[in-house]
């Protein structure tokens, strides 16, 4: 099934995720019907609350084209509860995401992180990252904590931001930009 992206400023965005106290069908199909939305979008990540969903709970797919083809990536990784237990180091990624409709910008993020998490078979386990993976791994767990990559620019960048998702609705531009593929990796 595939989701409505909500979209910023609405307010699920905003809120913290509650965890996943039971990983039961309801959450399984929840995960593939994510799968399937980001894989529409297209985009390599999705966390719940995009899809208006209130739960921590992602899903990322970060393999290049090559990867896929030759079988050697990490595949669709859906997760449950996802904690990040250990980062380290730097980097800089042009990022954007599904819910902010037509913006991208340059975050800093860890370059490496170790992330634990729980599958839908209700395994625990832990993931290492990075590169691509790290970043969206850190911004999907952002979105359960009601945070947005544009809550880590400046707040000079985000006011305009805000100001330009404000003329673009009073335009009536908002939903047909909304439609457009993004332009950097949809997450
Ligand atoms: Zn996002």
């Amino acid at each position: 099934m595939i989701h409505r992206i909500y979209k910023f400023p609405e307010s699920v965005l905003k809120k913290i995720a509650r965890p996943v106290e039971n990983i039961d069908g309801k959450v399984v199909s929840l995960l593939e019907g994510m799968a399937e939305t980001m894989y529409a979008a297209p985009g390599v990540g999705l966390a719940a609350p995009q899809v208006g969903v209130s739960e921590r709970a992602i899903v990322v797919d970060c393999d290049s084209e090559e990867e896929k083809k030759e079988g050697k990536g990490r595949g669709l990784l859906k997760l449950v509860n996802p904690e990040i237990i250990q980062a380290e180091g730097e980097i800089v990624w042009e990022e954007g995401c599904l819910s902010v409709v037509d913006f991208t910008a340059e975050v800093n993020r860890a370059a490496r992180v170790l992330v634990r998490a729980w599958t839908p078979d209700e395994k625990e386990i832990r993931l290492e990252a990075d590169g691509l993976l790290a970043v969206c791994l850190q911004h999907e767990i952002d979105h359960l904590d009601g945070r947005l990559f544009i809550d880590r620019i400046s707040r000079l960048k985000r006011d305009l931001y805000r100001k330009r998702v404000k003329k673009l609705q009073r335009e009536g531009r908002f939903d047909e930009l909304a439609q457009k593929r993004p332009t950097a990796s949809g997450i």
